[in-house]
């Protein structure tokens, strides 16, 4: 198969955009289209179609005609196909973080990283693909038990809307590099990159093994969980959404990996390096201002350190830099969406109701070139109540609290205490302590003096309320294939069981 050459992308959102099906552009069936709004201006910024059940269905149809040539390739050429696709992202950095921004209100510095990070994904996957290994069992010197690792056939998989660009890559290349197509749908509000890269995408797989769609969850989201032809879901969202998806899911017996949100803790010894720890700690509570699933927004430091961290991390708080996502030096854009910013809003004057005291930001930022953005200022609360809400929902914005302990079991017991278990970070100078932790907190990721890498390879996923399964890592390949146990008997005669 041949690998055509690139197409240069624009870094001007288009005005509207259709579905990409069966690797062309492609007329909804559907007359109802949804308005994304830019977070910066509250301008329009482009409609796309509100997929029905037909479009949905011409997905699904597309990817599934596409599936055994692309199941057939040799892994070789699979792996070809995705270096070739990173080699397109990277080569078209620029304008898709330029989009990306456009679209989330993210810093530049971010969106530009986050291609990267798509890139590295797919690099990842095109050489996972080549080490594909089954069990064989020599049942006797004759017969000959095998696994054969087969993929799944159509997938579909539905993303959020705080990393849609990395989201997007990253949780389609397992799914590809196993042998897979896809049916994927971005967020109502920020479904741009994944459509141009979906279109980029367009001259290097062959049609039909990617088909975006766009719509709501409610509606789009909903008939992709419903459709026989879909085999297993992907979905990263809220708790809520899974525990939805989760019960549909069953009406087809779908196999599901749900990647959902979080509440986090980060947990700091009287041994730990504190100008590290503080740096740390603000990455984790307020990188793409807080709108992460691992944000860290609980943060409990021992009683002997608390007051020397607090003032470390206040005094680092003015380098985040809040401002004009464009410019490279901004550090903190803007929340992605007025409801978003309404909701985060609720939370601060919720925390303060509740009795927590603001020691920095709990405000909204202006930012001159952006009068209508919806800039917020990191927000730290300390004295909030553990049965406080902002102790234990998941805000999704740049809010965190700050606690300390002095009784390390009491203080696993809080950590533990929300419904969640996605990820948690430890900052000690000792091995021991460390591991302590890591086995104590109950979450899918312990870092331990660092925060919020994702290196592929490594399994990343939650626990209780977090969800299940796990991406970036060699078993979430394994996850999009089921084995199927071939039997071989070489022996020269019958057996005669009924001679
Ligand atoms: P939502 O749960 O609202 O939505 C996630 C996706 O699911 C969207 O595409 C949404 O569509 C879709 N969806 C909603 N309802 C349904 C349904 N009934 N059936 C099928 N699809 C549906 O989450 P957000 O987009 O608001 O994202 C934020 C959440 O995602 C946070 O809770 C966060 O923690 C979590 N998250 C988890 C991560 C992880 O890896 N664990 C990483 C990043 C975020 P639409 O939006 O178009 O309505």
């Amino acid at each position: 198969m041949a690998i055509k050459s690139k197409r240069a992308l624009s870094s001007t959102v288009r005005t509207s955009y259709d579905l990409y099906i069966n690797g062309q552009w492609h007329s909804p069936h559907a007359s109802e289209r949804m308005e994304c709004h830019s977070p910066l201006t509250q301008e329009l910024l482009t409609t796309v179609p509100e997929s029905d059940d037909a479009d949905v269905d011409a997905a699904v149809q597309a990817a599934s005609k596409a599936q055994p040539g692309w199941a057939n390739l040799s892994a070789k050429k699979r792996q070809a196909v995705l270096e070739a696709a990173a080699d397109a992202l990277v080569a078209q950095l620029e304008p898709l973080a330029l989009l990306e921004t456009a679209n989330t209100g993210k810093p530049l510095r971010e969106s530009r990283a986050n291609v990267f990070t798509a890139a590295d994904r797919l690099r990842y996957y095109a050489g996972a693909c080549r080490v594909f290994e089954g069990v064989v069992v020599p049942v006797t010197p004759d017969i000959t038990s095998y696994g054969l690792r087969q993929p799944l056939g159509v997938v579909g998989i539905i993303g959020a809307w705080n990393f849609p660009l990395n989201m997007f890559v990253g949780k389609i290349a397992p799914a590809l590099a196993s042998g897979n197509t896809v049916v994927y749908k971005p967020a109502d509000t920020t479904p741009v990159t994944t459509l141009e890269i979906a279109a980029l995408f367009g001259s290097i797989f062959p049609p039909g093994v990617i088909n975006v769609i766009t719509g709501s969850g409610a509606g789009t989201g909903a008939a992709m969980v419903a459709h026989p032809g879909i085999r297993k879901i992907s979905i990263t969202g809220s708790t809520r959404t899974g525990q939805r998806v989760m019960a549909a899911a069953g009406a087809t017996l779908k196999r599901l990996t749900l990647e959902l949100g979080g509440k986090n803790a980060q947990v700091v010894y009287p041994d730990a390096d504190l100008d590290r720890a503080a740096q740390g700690i603000l990455l984790g509570a307020f990188l793409n201002q807080g709108q992460v699933c691992t944000a860290g927004s609980r943060i409990y430091a021992h009683a002997s350190v608390a007051d020397a961290l607090k003032e470390k991390i206040l005094a680092l708080v003015p380098n985040l830099n809040i401002g004009d996502p464009f410019d490279a030096n901004t550090r903190m854009g803007s929340l992605s969406s007025r409801a978003h910013f309404d909701r985060v809003s609720d939370y601060i004057a919720t925390g303060v109701r509740e009795g927590g005291r603001i020691i920095c930001g709990g405000h909204p930022v202006r930012v001159e070139q952006y009068p209508k953005g919806l800039f917020m200022a990191p927000t730290l609360f300390e004295g909030v109540d553990p049965q406080a809400r902002i102790a234990r929902e998941e805000i999704f914005g740049p809010v965190a609290t700050f606690d300390s302990w002095d009784d390390e079991d009491a203080m696993f017991a809080q950590v533990n205490a929300v419904e969640q278990g996605l990820a948690a970070g430890v900052w000690t100078g000792s091995l021991t302590r460390a591991h302590r932790a890591s086995r104590a907190i109950q979450t899918g990721r312990v870092w331990v003096n660092c925060y919020n890498l994702y290196p592929s390879g490594a399994a990343f996923g939650g626990s209780k309320a977090s969800g299940f399964g796990r991406e970036d890592a060699f078993e979430t390949l394994l996850d999009f294939t089921e084995v199927k146990n071939v039997i071989v008997d070489a022996s020269e005669t019958a057996r005669g069981f009924y001679a």
